[in-house]
């Protein structure tokens, strides 16, 4: 299954970045710096999965490409590129067919994750197999089960690793107790979701530039933990 993403931006800086950084995540990027060029492409490429506009363009603005896009293929997702003072771009964005909305600047862990989303949603399978989720500054390789942080490896217990990976793979979502446990230790565990707090102190140590004021695996209060920046 192709893993193919469309970029449309035409500050060649900005593109550059999304590549680099898409193309870690393991997507095949084709880039493009005008609507009408994206157009050409989306044609020569019918197997693109997720576009990400940019609005503000030289010729046709991204709404427009988006418009065009939507009106003979409703199966791609679409990721409108928002500049923050331009709150109304998102509602504009939504209303000409856009999926999601990423407003500037973003971090790559943010866009590959609303990739991988709209990925999903569009039918394929998100791209694990590369075996690398990068969010700077960890790299986790899911093949050899290793993190490192700045390229140094973090020695950790195959719980911690499970934990890590559950974490990276759900960045910025509040995950419960339970639904950690449930998914480290198994449905069948019978235990007591202390151990997770346990484990999660551990992993703090080991991974936070300062365990005593975390800063990657914050506490949701009363409820589990958040893995965010
Ligand atoms: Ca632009």
């Amino acid at each position: 299954m192709a893993r193919k993403v469309l970029v449309l931006e035409d500050e060649a800086s900005i593109r550059g970045f999304i590549e680099i950084n898409l193309t870690r995540a393991g997507y095949e990027v084709i880039e493009a710096e005008s609507g009408e060029e994206a157009l050409e492409k989306l044609k020569a490429n019918p197997d693109i999965r997720v576009a990400l506009l940019d609005i503000m363009l030289p010729g046709i603005d991204g709404f427009e490409v988006c418009r065009r896009i939507r009106a003979t293929n409703t199966r791609i997702g679409i990721i409108m590129l928002t500049a923050r003072s331009q709150e109304m771009d998102k509602v504009t964005g939504l209303m000409t067919g856009a999926d999601d909305y990423v407003t500037k600047p973003f971090s790559p862990a943010e866009l590959t994750a609303r990739v991988d989303a709209l990925f999903r949603r569009a039918g394929g399978a998100p791209p694990e197999q590369v075996g690398e989720i990068v969010q700077e500054p960890f790299l986790l390789n899911t093949r050899n089960r290793t993190l490192e942080k700045n390229g140094q490896r973090v020695k950790l217990t195959q719980v911690e690793y499970s934990i890590m990976k559950m974490f990276m793979e759900n960045p910025g979502k509040a995950l419960s107790r339970e639904e950690i446990l449930d998914t480290v230790w198994g449905r069948d565990y019978f235990g007591e979701v202390k151990i997770v707090d346990v484990n999660i102190r551990r992993l703090r140590l080991k991974i936070e530039d300062n365990a005593q004021n975390p800063t990657y695996i914050n506490t949701v209060w009363g409820f589990g933990y958040k893995w965010g920046f």
